[in-house]
């Protein structure tokens, strides 16, 4: 068996407490101070979820390797914050290059331990790219604001300065795209950055970590400590971390909101979602359909924008989408990450497929009709991976717990309504705000729909409004707690400190009178 990380060049320069056997190389270890290193004694299994194999092993750890990585990114710090910008820039455009050329690569491992197939790999890792390249415009984005003469013969202006040390803690459902949110901003901005990436999916930024070596980047000033709560603990309690970056499910990112600010920390926590699609009765139904297909069973429904609950107005426009769903639900094909002609693959464990299952049977017993069922669906030749296939549930209402809670499955419900204000206020009224579209050809309702719905996200015949690199990335009420959104102009806010100077140059003819009043202009 392989680890699937072969030819990274890294493997031989392998250190620490690893060996060349076969064995030691199914172990993922950390990535410190340039090079990655096996600290460890606590593992824990990664999985190929499309055959439920385990196929590799992954290190957890411990407070000590999280304060090793933390201590070498304060070193490197200095020195990193005073390079040019310009010159951290170009660190970035090579990595950009890197990423293009090795995306084959960064695909595979993205479909053998997340299951994703290798389309909406390439999709994922695309926008990740985006958002290196946004971050390449670094010496744009931190030129800072200047007034001059704000007062007689004094200038101000204001520069954004590195915060230090800053973390990242990612979720297993983007393996590549969501560190891509993160550590390029953080890294142009003059920071260091530990990532935390999920136990379930650890060896992509291994590789991104290699390839920011490739690029230029200085030992030190990337580092990637695998490992679980313990080491996400680690780095909260840490008192040389200054920001900490958190995405994941909602619960998780309420406990890392509050212990990071208590601890003095900047954070920003994204959680989870239940995404609405209100379906008016001039929509063009065919489309709707089409696109609903993709957004609710792409990737197998494990995106925090997945589209999760239609909201027909009308029975009879409920008819007609569900009719038309279950007749294009049955060509739907999943399976396997390396055969291209699938539209979906896995989910990530077997703990998380008996929660989805737990869910559609909760609906069931809750008084939904479930239209298609995908609960017993095994594609041939992968009988003992964690699939479930495409699945559809009528007649939900707002007291289901499939309702309430998030899935995170290849499961869509439909929800039957009378008019675009019910619809609007049972989207007001749920407890997450992450995405939301409105399917409709009339400009005035979108407009008001647009402007009035309580969600963080918006699309209008838009099924996944997930924003662009250069826009910012945020839901509202519990899919988000902090003041600022993900990437973006957000993001340069969030890994920058304001530092405003005034400054003045005293003329040695004039000389300032005593001033006890606050200084104005008057
Ligand atoms: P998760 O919350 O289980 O894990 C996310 C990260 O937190 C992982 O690195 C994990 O190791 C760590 N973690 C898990 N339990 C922890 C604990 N008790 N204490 C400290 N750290 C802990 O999420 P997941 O299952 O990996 O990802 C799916 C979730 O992420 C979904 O809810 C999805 O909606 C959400 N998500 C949100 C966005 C967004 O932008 N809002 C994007 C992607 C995923």
């Amino acid at each position: 068996m392989t680890n699937g990380l072969e030819d990274f060049s890294y493997e031989e320069v392998s250190t620490e407490n690893s060996t060349h056997s076969e064995q030691a190389k199914k172990v993922l270890g950390h990535f410190i101070q340039g090079r990655i290193v096996s600290k460890t004694a606590r593992k824990q299994p990664v999985y190929n979820p499309a055959t439920g194999e385990i196929s590799k092993e992954v290190e957890i750890a411990d407070p000590q390797t999280v304060n090793e990585a933390v201590q070498v990114a304060e070193q490197a710090f200095p020195a990193w914050r005073d390079t040019p910008v310009i010159k951290r820039a170009r660190v970035m455009f090579k990595f950009k290059q890197l990423l293009e050329q090795n995306a084959e690569k960064i695909c595979a491992l993205i479909g053998q331990e997340h299951g994703k197939i290798s389309h909406d790999a390439q999709g994922e890792l695309q926008r990740g790219i985006e958002n290196v390249e946004y971050a390449c415009g670094a010496p744009e984005l931190l030129k800072g604001e200047y007034s001059k003469n704000v007062g007689p013969d004094i200038d101000s202006w204001s520069e954004f300065q590195p915060l230090g040390v800053v973390a990242g803690i990612t979720p297993f459902n983007f393996p590549a795209m969501v560190a891509l949110w993160m550590f390029p901003m953080a890294l142009v901005c003059g920071n260091c950055f530990i990532l935390k990436p999920s136990e379930k999916a650890p060896s992509v930024v291994l590789y991104l970590a290699e390839l920011l070596k490739q690029a230029g980047l200085p030992d030190g000033v990337f580092n990637v400590v695998n490992g679980d709560k313990e080491a996400v603990d680690a780095l909260l309690h840490h008192p040389r971390i200054q920001a900490v970056s958190f995405v994941g499910s909602t619960p998780i990112a309420e406990y890392i909101y509050r212990t990071a600010t208590s601890t003095g920390k900047r954070c920003q926590a994204l959680g989870g979602a239940k995404n609405h699609a209100i379906i008016m009765p001039d929509a063009d139904i065919d489309n709707v359909v089409t696109s609903l297909l993709g957004a609710a069973f792409g990737s197998s429904g494990e995106r925090c924008m997945a589209l999760s609950v239609a909201v027909a107005i009308g029975d009879e426009v409920a008819d007609v989408v569900i009719d038309k769903l279950t007749q294009e639900m049955k060509k739907l094909k999943f399976g396997n990450y390396a055969d291209a002609s699938n539209d979906f693959g896995p989910l990530i464990t077997q703990a998380h497929k008996d929660k989805v299952q737990a869910y559609i049977q909760s609906a069931e017993q809750q008084g939904a009709k479930i239209v298609v069922d995908g609960r017993d669906a095994k594609p041939t030749g992968y009988e003992k991976g964690f699939f479930v296939g495409p699945t559809l549930i009528d007649q939900v209402t707002p007291n289901m717990t499939s309702y309430q809670q998030e899935i995170f499955g290849p499961v869509l419900q439909v929800m039957r309504v009378n008019t675009m204000q019910e619809a609007m206020q049972l989207i007001n009224d749920h407890e997450y705000g992450n995405g939301t579209c409105i399917y409709t050809r009339d400009g005035e309702a979108a407009r008001y729909f647009s402007s009035h719905i309580q969600v963080g996200m918006v699309g209008i015949n838009v099924p996944l409004p997930v924003p662009v690199a250069y826009h910012s990335f945020g839901g509202w009420k519990r899919s988000l707690f902090g003041d600022l959104h993900a990437y973006g102009p957000d993001g340069v806010r969030f890994y920058t400190r304001r530092k405003t100077i005034t400054q003045r140059w005293p003329s040695a003819q004039v000389r300032e009178a005593k001033q006890f009043s606050m200084p104005t202009l008057n």
